[in-house]
C-alpha cells in the first residue's frame, strides 16, 4: 500500500459547536458558583458580550496560579467577571488595582464579589486607566511591584497600557491582553468588516505586530475566547 500522506488537522475552533463543547466539558463544570452568578447578572445588560469569555477566564486563573500572582492590575472591569476570578484566585492577602471609567457596571457585580468574601483584595479606581497607571509610576516603589496585569478595555490604548505596564509588572511577571482576535475581524479584509469595528480592528492588528516585535517579552497568542496575548516580561 502506498504511504498515505497525513492530512493536516483542520484549524480548530472553526465552529460554534466546538466552542460550546469546550465550555460545556471543561469550563462550566469547573466555574465557581459566584462567577456564574456574575455571568447571569450580566446576561441582560445591553453590553453583556463585554464580559470575559469563561474559557479565557479559566486560562487566566491558571496563569495567575502559575506565577503565584499576589499583586495585580486590571484595566477594564465592567461587571467584574475577570476581577472576581482574579480575586478568587490570588491569596487572601493579595491585592488588585482595578480600573474602569464605568462604576455603574462594577456595582452590578459588587454584591456578588462581597458575597464571595473577596472585596478586601480589590482597590477599584473609577478613572481613565492611563491616568491611574501614570500616577502609580510617579512612585518608584511601584516599579516592578506587580506580578500580573490583565488588559480588557479600549483597544486603541493597548500599546499605551503596555508601555506603562512594562514598568509596573516585574521581570518574570505576566501581562495578558484580551480580544486580540477582535471577533475574527483581524483576519478579514477591512471592507468586509462593519465600519464601526474597523478602528479597533486596525488597532488590534497594530498592537499584535508591536508586541511580536517587542523583545522585552516572550509571547503566546492563544485563540481562547476572543483571543488572548500572553506576555512574559523578560527584561
Ligand atoms: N474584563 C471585564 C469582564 O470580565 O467583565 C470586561 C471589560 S469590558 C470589555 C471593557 C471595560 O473597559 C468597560 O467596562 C469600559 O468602561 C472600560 N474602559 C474603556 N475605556 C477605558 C479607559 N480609558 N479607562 C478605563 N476603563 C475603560
Ligand atoms: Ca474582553
Amino acid at each position: 500500500m502506498a504511504n498515505r500522506v497525513p492530512e493536516p488537522n483542520p484549524v480548530v475552533l472553526q465552529s460554534d459547536q466546538l466552542y460550546q463543547y469546550i465550555l460545556e466539558t471543561s469550563v462550566y463544570p469547573r466555574e465557581s458558583q459566584h462567577l456564574k452568578e456574575i455571568r447571569d447578572a450580566t446576561a441582560t445588560h445591553p453590553a453583556a458580550f463585554f464580559g470575559t469569555a469563561p474559557d479565557a477566564g479559566q486560562l487566566m486563573a491558571m496563569l495567575l496560579k502559575l506565577v503565584n500572582a499576589k499583586k495585580t492590575i486590571e484595566v477594564g472591569v465592567f461587571t467584574g467577571y475577570s476581577l472576581l476570578l482574579t480575586a478568587l484566585t490570588i491569596p487572601d492577602d493579595g491585592q488588585i488595582v482595578a480600573i474602569d471609567i464605568n462604576r455603574e457596571a462594577y456595582e452590578i457585580g459588587l454584591p456578588i464579589i462581597q458575597k464571595a468574601g473577596v472585596e478586601h483584595k480589590i482597590d477599584f479606581i473609577h478613572s481613565p486607566a492611563l491616568l491611574v497607571l501614570d500616577k502609580l509610576l510617579e512612585d518608584k516603589e511601584n516599579e516592578g511591584a506587580f506580578d500580573f496585569a490583565f488588559v480588557d478595555a479600549d483597544k486603541g490604548n493597548y500599546l499605551n497600557y503596555h508601555e506603562r505596564l512594562m514598568k509596573l509588572v516585574k521581570v518574570g511577571g505576566l501581562l495578558v491582553y484580551d480580544n486580540t482576535l477582535w471577533g475574527g475581524t483581524v483576519a478579514k479584509p477591512e471592507e468586509s468588516v462593519p465600519v464601526y469595528k474597523r478602528q479597533w480592528r486596525k488597532a488590534t492588528i497594530e498592537f499584535s505586530k508591536s508586541i511580536t516585535a517587542d523583545h522585552r517579552v516572550e509571547i503566546s497568542h492563544v485563540p481562547s475566547g476572543d483571543g488572548v496575548i500572553i506576555c512574559r516580561r523578560i527584561c
